[in-house]
């Protein structure tokens, strides 16, 4: 009886495997690619003569870090979070991607964003150039930004970027209390000053892991990703990746 149950349970997550790679195949087929409209095999929304085309930053040069570049290393300083890992510099097609995924209700740019990122993470996991962690948490946006907006667009990436890579995704660990002005414009100090004490850990939130990967959708300053990692340091993470689509210097 036991055994028969196996079976059935073997045969059925068979079958939902076939079904949604099938799935897979049929959106595929179906979606055209975001540049050149042509016709999209791996990545839905991106033909594979645009990805080549993409200015991502190369892994041999900054070894799954870009901390270890050092004009990055110098444009940021005091960082708090361990490693650096962005998939590109602000530039065409991405500052037009994330415009549009933000501003413009583009949601279904975040899966093309976000496989993008795995891809790229599991290539320098491969290449022993990062270590695996053991969480995923997304900066914060206040609520009445979330009210006024809709969304999160750093949640709809790390929600799908946790899937793909089979880690739990603490989606209610941190809490926005400060509703911060936008950071557009302002200066390292400025921003640091209106950060401060802006985030706080959920009360219902459980210890932490020790190897946090923090997901948001652009780097400028760091102050932000400083800000929490010094909140998630205090309370016994050990270390913090922080993952973004793009690095744009101030
Ligand atoms: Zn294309």
């Amino acid at each position: 009886m036991e055994r028969t149950r196996q079976q059935v349970g073997i045969y059925l997550r068979h079958y939902r495997l076939q079904i949604s790679q099938v799935i897979k195949k049929i959106k595929l087929a179906a979606s055209s690619c975001e540049l050149c409209d042509g016709q999209c095999e791996h990545f839905s929304r991106l033909c594979h003569h645009c990805f080549n085309d993409l200015p991502i930053f190369s892994l041999d040069i900054v070894q799954g870090n870009l901390l270890n570049w050092p004009a990055i290393n110098k444009a940021l300083p005091k960082y708090q979070f361990d490693k650096l890992f962005c998939l590109a510099p602000y530039l065409w097609p991405f500052d037009l991607w994330i415009t549009q995924l933000k501003y413009h209700s583009r949601f279904e740019l975040a899966p093309l964003l976000a496989q993008l990122l795995v891809e790229h993470w599991l290539l320098a996991l491969e290449k022993n150039l990062v270590r695996q962690v053991e969480a995923i948490i997304a900066v914060p946006i206040h609520i009445t930004r979330w009210q006024e907006r809709g969304f999160n667009q750093s949640h709809l990436l790390a929600k799908k970027i946790a899937m793909s890579l089979e880690l739990p995704y603490l989606s209610t660990a941190l809490i926005r209390n400060k509703a911060t002005e936008q950071q557009v414009g302002k200066t390292g100090g400025q921003r640091r000053k209106s950060l401060k004490n802006a985030f706080k850990l959920s009360p219902n939130q459980a210890s932490l892991p020790k190897h946090i990967m923090l997901i948001d959708d652009v780097i400028t300053t760091g102050s932000t990703a400083n800000e929490i990692t010094q909140l998630l340091k205090k309370n016994g993470v050990q270390t913090v990746t922080l993952m973004t689509v793009c690095l744009t210097l101030p």
